[in-house]
C-alpha cells in the first residue's frame, strides 16, 4: 500500500490561545536550519518508497518562503517514488495566501491548501485569538481559486460559547459559497497548557454543541457533502486522501519536531525541540508504541468514517463486537451488508459507544 509522508512545519506568526501543537516563532535562520535538517530527513527515507500523499502541517507551513517548500519537495521526488498524481497539501494562513506564494506553492507541485478559517464572524474570531478577518479570509480563498488550486480545504470551529446557530448559518453559508471542496469542522477543544487552559473562555453546553453540529451536518449535507469522517465533509471524490491514511492504518511517515509516524509495526514520535531536530543528522525518534494497530484500535479509527468496519476484517473480533453492538442498533450503530458503522447519534456520544463496544476486544 502506497504510504503518507507528513512534514511538520513548527513556525507560527503568534500562537493561538486553544492550541498545543508544536510550534514556535518564525526567523529567517531557524527556517533555514529546519529546511536542511528536513532534506536530510527526507534523504534517509527507504529508497524508492511508494508514496502517493505529501502532508505540510504545522504550524503554519505558508510561513515559510515557497522555495524552501520546493526544495523539500525535491528532495523527496529525488528520494521516494512519489506518484504523479499525489495529493500534496499545504496547511495555509489567510494572511499568507498572496498570489506571488499561491503561484509558487502551484509551480513546486503543491496541489491543496487547507486554509485555517474556523469562522467568518469578525467577533468569533477575535475571541479565538485569530489574526485575519472573515473578509481576509474569503479574498484569500478566492485569489488561490485563481491561482488554479481546484482542491481546497477550510476548517471550521465550534463550541465557543458565544457561537449560536444565526453565527452558525452564516458560517455555513459563506462557506458555501466559496465551493470549496473539502470542509473540517472541529469542536473547540480545551489544552490544559495553553492560555485557554489557564484560562477558558465561555462555551457552549453540550446540548448547544450538539445542535450546532447537527445543524452543520443538515446543512452541508443538504448541500451535496458527504459526512465521510466524525469531523470531515467532502463533495465526492474530494476526500483528504492523505487524512484516510489515519483511518484505515495505511503506513505513514512522520518528519519535523512534533511529527507522529506508524509505518514497520510500530508509532514513533519525534521530540517537540526544534533546536534538536536541526542539529541532529538523523531526527531523533521515540517509539510511543511498539504494537500499534489492534484490532480495538483499527475499529476506533475505522468507526471515525461513515462508511464504517467490514466485520470480515475481524475474524477475532467480529462475533464481540457483533454482540456488543445488538442493543445500540439502530439508534447509535448501523449494520449494512458485513459492516458496521455509527450513525450521527453515534457519532455525538461516540467515546461511549466505543468504550461499549470494545470492552471486551483486545
Ligand atoms: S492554530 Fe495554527 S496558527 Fe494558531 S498556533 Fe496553532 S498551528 Fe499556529
Amino acid at each position: 500500500m502506497n504510504a503518507g509522508i507528513y512534514i511538520h512545519v513548527p513556525f507560527c506568526a503568534q500562537k493561538c490561545p486553544y492550541c498545543d501543537f508544536y510550534s514556535t516563532s518564525y526567523t529567517k535562520q531557524t527556517a533555514e536550519a529546519y529546511t536542511a535538517a528536513v532534506c536530510r530527513n527526507l534523504n534517509a527515507l527507504p529508497q524508492g518508497l511508494p508514496a502517493d500523499t505529501v502532508y505540510f502541517g504545522g504550524g503554519t507551513p505558508s510561513l515559510l518562503p515557497p522555495a524552501h517548500i520546493a526544495q523539500m519537495l525535491d528532495a523527496l521526488r529525488r528520494r521516494i517514488a512519489l506518484t504523479d498524481d499525489a495529493e500534496i497539501t499545504l496547511e495555509a494562513n489567510p494572511l499568507t495566501m498572496t498570489a506571488p506564494r499561491l503561484a509558487a506553492w502551484r509551480q513546486a507541485g503543491v496541489s491543496r491548501l487547507s486554509v485555517g478559517v474556523q469562522s467568518f464572524d469578525d467577533a468569533v474570531l477575535q475571541a479565538l485569538g485569530r489574526r485575519h478577518s472573515a473578509a481576509q479570509a474569503e479574498d484569500a480563498i478566492r485569489r488561490a481559486q485563481a491561482a488554479g488550486f481546484a482542491n481546497l480545504s477550510l476548517d471550521l470551529m465550534l463550541g465557543l460559547g458565544m457561537q449560536n446557530e444565526r453565527i452558525l448559518q452564516t458560517d455555513l453559508e459563506r462557506t458555501l459559497a466559496l465551493r470549496v471542496q473539502h470542509i473540517s469542522v472541529y469542536l473547540l477543544k480545551i489544552e490544559p497548557e495553553t492560555p485557554f487552559g489557564k484560562c477558558p473562555p465561555a462555551l457552549c453546553d453540550e446540548d448547544e454543541t450538539a445542535a450546532l453540529w447537527l445543524r452543520t451536518d443538515s446543512v452541508l449535507t443538504a448541500a451535496g457533502m458527504a459526512h465521510y469522517e466524525i469531523s470531515n465533509f467532502a463533495y465526492p471524490g474530494c476526500e483528504s486522501r492523505h487524512n484516510l491514511k489515519y483511518w484505515l492504518c495505511a503506513p505513514y511517515y512522520g518528519i519535523g519536531p512534533g511529527a507522529h509516524a506508524c509505518h514497520g509495526g510500530q508509532r514513533t514520535a519525534v521530540p517537540r525541540d526544534l533546536a534538536a531536530f536541526c542539529a541532529a543528522d538523523t531526527q531523533p525518534e521515540t517509539v510511543t508504541d511498539a504494537a500499534p494497530l489492534t484490532d480495538s484500535e483499527r475499529i476506533m479509527l475505522g468507526l471515525r468514517l461513515r462508511q464504517g468496519i467490514r466485520y470480515g476484517d475481524y475474524p477475532d473480533a467480529a462475533e464481540t463486537v457483533r454482540k456488543a453492538a445488538k442493543p445500540l442498533l439502530p439508534t447509535y450503530l448501523t449494520e449494512h451488508g458485513g459492516m458496521l458503522s455509527m450513525t450521527l447519534q453515534g457519532w455525538l456520544v461516540s467515546n461511549a459507544v466505543l468504550a461499549h463496544l470494545l470492552k471486551d476486544v483486545l
